[in-house]
């Protein structure tokens, strides 16, 4: 592309989100270099030079940005032997996009400052489609000067940034979110369920409430995903799901507040994943639902 920016990023975790967004970086000119735990990941992104560990990664990049699954996993990653703080020049920014807690944002917030370099926490939300089509809505948090110097960045991955204060905060709005989905996926599967009792096909019920009323897209997708039991393959599996919402609880108990609806819906997880349900899709939370309801199983 003949105007590539002059960033060089180099992308940890090439799992269903990261080897998306590397292929986007990749289209759009950046020159990228990525690094995945599974080596054979690496493969999945033409146009990247795949390196080996990931002190290789770190060490020449203006941007490090790190799409893994959680805390332990950016942890080890970040903090552990060879891992992006030893490794990445002063100056340089980690740009971490997992979903993860509040308190690894402040740690690693705190560990690149006393470094000189610098840690913005940037969740993203849409699933890996979205991903895919570089349409994700991208929730930066940190040094106003440094997001506007990201912004080709998030324009090669997203349809829309909305920056945040700090990277805590940035953390902090996306489990709001996440909490709004978890809640609104325990919704729905108790009014399909509640609907199915009384003899309303879920997939009539679905079409009726989101054609009118709550038409969303995350009502619209989610309740197409439960009203047609269509949980594998997981594009969210619901391990993380639940991940997610222990975040949150995590986060409500530091704030000071009670957050109930998160409650209820972290113990169905909790059952879906006792019964060996964590890799279907998020949306399988409705199985335990459904069950709680007496209802048999679903017909596809
Ligand atoms: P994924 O497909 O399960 O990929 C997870 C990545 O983390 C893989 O690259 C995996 O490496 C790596 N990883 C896990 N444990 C590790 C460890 N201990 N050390 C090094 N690498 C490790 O997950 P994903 O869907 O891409 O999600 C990534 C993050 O984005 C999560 O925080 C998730 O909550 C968030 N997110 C997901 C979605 C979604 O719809 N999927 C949407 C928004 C945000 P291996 O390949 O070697 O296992």
């Amino acid at each position: 592309m003949s105007n590539a920016p002059a960033l060089g990023i180099s992308v940890l975790g090439l799992g269903q989100m990261g080897a998306p967004i590397a292929r986007n970086l990749v289209a759009r000119g950046f020159s990228v270099k990525v690094w995945n735990r599974d080596a054979a990941k690496t493969a999945t992104v033409p146009g990247a030079t795949p390196c080996p560990t990931i002190a290789e990664a770190a060490e020449s990049a203006d941007v490090v940005l790190t799409m893994l699954a959680d805390d332990a996993a950016l942890r080890q990653v970040t903090l552990g032997a060879g891992g992006v703080l030893d490794a990445l020049p002063k100056g340089a920014v980690h740009l971490g996009m997992s979903t993860v807690s509040l308190a690894i944002v402040r740690e690693l917030a705190a560990a690149h400052a006393a470094r000189g370099q610098e840690y913005i926490a940037s969740p993203v939300f849409g699933r890996p489609d979205l991903a895919a089509a570089a349409k994700l809505f991208v929730v930066p948090g940190g040094a106003p000067a440094t997001l506007e110097r990201l912004a080709p960045v998030f324009a090669a991955i997203g349809q829309a940034t909305f920056p945040m204060a700090t990277p805590e905060q940035a953390a902090l709005a996306k489990l709001a979110g996440n909490f709004m989905i978890a809640g609104t996926l325990e919704i729905l599967s108790e009014a399909l369920a509640f609907g199915e009792k009384g003899g309303i096909d879920p997939e009539q019920l679905m079409g009726l409430l989101s054609g009118t009323v709550f038409g969303s897209p995350i009502v619209n997708r989610y309740g197409g995903l439960i009203a047609r039991a269509d949980f594998e393959p997981a594009a969210f599996p619901l391990r993380l799901g639940l991940k997610d919402v222990n975040l949150v609880l995590a986060a409500s108990q530091q704030l000071g507040l009670s957050m109930p609806v998160a409650s209820v819906v972290q113990q169905h997880l909790l059952t879906a994943v006792d019964q060996g349900r964590g890799d279907i899709d998020f949306a399988g939370v409705a199985t335990v639902v459904r069950e709680e309801a007496g209802l048999g199983a679903p017909r596809r």
